[in-house]
């Protein structure tokens, strides 16, 4: 395989740091390019020396220069800004784009890489949540590519390479349910952030572990894998599998049910991405299923969580209301960290905003924005 040149959004977070983790495994098949972050310039400048980054990116102006003192230096070129990042992830030496960044802030910089025909490693679900009709029209218009990272639809997509172009009949998407699922209602409505940041599973950043919480982690799953495959919400079947063992499954017209399993650890759905269609050895423990012993499934419990019900309502409605369920959650989100909101609050701010949307069937990218921004806006009153 000849060796991939990578760009990541977002290289200092969760899935960026284990993007890189995959690579420094690699050296041989991955180049690093370019890197990005929001504000951990320190982190960043780090990266960047160990990879020998050809540029990086930092979003936050007023660490530019701490940054550029460090790097330039070494031959590495520092920017700050979204038109920069847009620009690098376009250029010519870039094969793969490593959307890593979290939230709508990764909708500009992915655009710009699917419009340059590169191949996207999508973890970044808020993009395709908040702009799916134009994401997916972007990659198939230029000839670009997304190959999801998020471990789900890993899942489905290895499970797709067994369809030989039969029709899905549905998706069976897993959830782990998150640290609240044994609680009862009334004691899921005092959790505080630092209760819902305790994930059973999985080591993540702070904004997916409360969506996983919340289970709106799993109403932006059920909407990314409407866009990413093309299949009807109503044939996405919702899972509660606590033991995070099976990834997904995709049902057959002869009833046969394939999934995809592993312990869970993201940098198997990264290599994926980064490697497809090759697979190569980055360290997971493998799967010991004697160990295990038990694999357990219930239905989504809708009443405990709004937010998942709240999902389905914006996709079936379609337009830009996905894109202001989104921006309502992610202001939500933002207050519940900071301890502002309680936990149902997250619900109920977005139910409001998605009440008071101006609804739009088919936005352009210009309304997609403003219905984020005005979203937000409400959400903030809301608060
Ligand atoms: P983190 O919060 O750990 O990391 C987010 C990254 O984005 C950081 O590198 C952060 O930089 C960077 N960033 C934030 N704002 C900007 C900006 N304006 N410009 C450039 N970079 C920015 O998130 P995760 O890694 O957990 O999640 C990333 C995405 O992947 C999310 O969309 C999430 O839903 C999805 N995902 C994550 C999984 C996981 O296991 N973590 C699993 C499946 C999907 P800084 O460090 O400076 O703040
Ligand atoms: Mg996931």
């Amino acid at each position: 395989m000849a060796k991939r040149r990578i760009a990541i959004l977002g290289s200092t977070g969760s899935i960026g740091t284990q993007t890189l983790d995959v690579i420094r495994r690699h050296r041989e098949l991955f180049e690093v390019e370019m890197l990005s972050a929001g504000s951990n310039a320190e982190l960043l400048a780090l990266q960047a020396l160990e990879f020998d980054a050809g540029a990086v990116v930092i979003g936050d102006s007023s660490k530019y220069k701490e940054l550029a003192d460090t790097l330039q230096p070494k031959g590495i070129k520092v920017f700050t800004g979204t038109d920069s990042l847009c620009a690098l992830v376009a250029a010519g030496n870039v094969d793969i784009v490593v959307g890593a960044m979290v939230g709508f802030s990764g909708l500009r910089p992915t655009l710009a890489a699917l419009e340059a025909g590169k191949i996207v490693a999508l973890a970044n679900k808020e993009t395709l949540v908040a702009a799916g009709q134009l994401v997916t029209d972007t990659m198939r218009a230029n000839k670009g590519l997304i190959l999801p990272v998020d471990s789900e639809h890993s899942a489905i997509f290895q499970c797709l390479l067994a369809a030989q172009g039969n029709e899905v009949v549905k998706i069976h998407l897993t959830a782990s349910g998150g640290p609240f699922r044994t609680w009862p209602r009334e004691k899921i409505a005092a959790a505080t952030a630092s209760q819902a940041l305790k994930h059973p599973n999985w080591e993540m950043g702070a904004k997916i572990t409360i969506d996983s919480a919340t289970m709106m982690n799993k109403g932006l799953e059920v909407i990314e894998a409407h866009w990413l495959f093309d299949v009807d919400v109503s044939n996405i079947n919702v899972l509660v599998h606590p033991e995070s063992i099976v990834h997904s499954m995709v049902e057959f017209a002869d009833g046969a049910v394939i999934a995809q399993l592993g312990n869970p650890d993201m940098r198997q759905p990264i290599a994926f991405a980064l490697a497809f269609p090759n697979r190569i050895n980055v360290g997971c423990k493998k799967l010991d299923l004697t160990e295990i012993g038990r694999l357990n499934f219930e239905k989504p419990d809708l009443e405990k969580f709004p937010c998942l019900a709240l999902a389905f309502e914006a996709i079936k409605r379609g337009g830009n209301a996905p894109c202001a369920m989104n921006s309502a959650n992610e202001v939500a989100v933002a207050a519940y960290l900071k301890g502002q909101i309680a936990f149902y609050d997250i619900a109920r701010i977005i139910e409001r905003v998605l009440n008071g949307l101006d609804f739009a069937a088919s936005p352009s990218l210009d309304c997609i924005f403003s219905t984020h921004e005005e979203s937000a806006v409400r959400a903030r009153e809301l608060l």
